[in-house]
């Protein structure tokens, strides 16, 4: 079987899985999209309102400064693959539950295998927490990590712009450094620091530790908050 025909097969164990609650209130679970061979992976959260309604990753608001922060990288859509750590939305957007994640890391370990990314860019702290387990993405966002012969890249969530418009341009900053890095032959992409903890996966069960908790604080909900009730959005242009 080809990566590309396991891929598919990922994407359709995915539609069924009853393996944590999520299941239940799902319209449709998420499994991903890009090509089968990329040499860029990009992780988000979870699928959110509008995702849970179309099946795909980032369509929502996120989703569209998300494309605009490709597009500062010198990237489109075509080129990667983006996905969740979790397929299937949970209630109201709220942070996925240690059994969730645990229940889907399976999916996500498969398609990182068959994919087989050169660099790895984690969109907001539950997905950065798959790799790196004592970073604070206030402290690390942007950065480059060395995990298990990939190139790990920290960002914060798309999202998180949407409600802190003064993380807006520290994205884009962020993203227009991607570029730079993508630009270079990938076997020399900088490398700012080598993870103190690193997370080999399957990934851990997620307890929050004090830090976790400190830096939730401090940071605004990342997961993309669009419920029915939402207000029309912000128009949202990177230039
Ligand atoms: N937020 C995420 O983390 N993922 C999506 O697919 C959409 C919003």
């Amino acid at each position: 079987m080809t990566a590309d025909q396991r891929l598919q097969e990922i994407r359709q164990e995915i539609s069924t899985c009853q393996l944590c609650q999520l299941a239940k209130g799902r319209l449709n679970a998420v499994p991903g999209e890009g090509p089968s061979k990329v040499d860029i992976m990009f992780i988000g959260e979870a699928p959110g309102f509008h995702e849970n309604r179309q099946g795909k990753p980032f369509v929502g608001q996120a989703g569209q400064f998300l494309d605009e922060l490709l597009q500062a990288a010198g990237l489109n859509r075509d080129q990667v693959y983006i996905t969740n750590v979790v397929k299937c939305r949970p209630p109201n957007n709220r942070d996925p539950l240690p059994e969730e994640l645990k229940a889907c890391q399976r999916y996500l370990d498969e398609q990182i295998a068959l994919l087989d990314p050169q660099v790895i860019v984690t969109l907001g702290r539950i997905s950065m927490a798959k790799f790196i387990t004592d970073g604070r993405i206030s402290a690390i966002h942007g950065r480059t990590y060395n995990v298990i012969n990939r190139k790990v890249v920290t960002m914060y969530h798309p999202a998180a712009a949407l409600h802190q418009p003064n993380l807006r341009q520290t994205l884009i900053e962020d993203f227009a450094r991607l570029k730079r890095f993508i630009n270079t032959n990938s076997s020399t992409l900088p490398v700012d620091k080598e993870p103190e903890s690193v997370v080999l996966p399957p990934t851990p069960e997620v307890t929050p530790t004090k830090t976790a908790q400190e830096s939730k604080k401090q940071e605004e909900k990342i997961i993309q908050n669009e419920s029915e009730e939402q207000k029309p959005p912000e128009q949202l242009s990177l230039f």
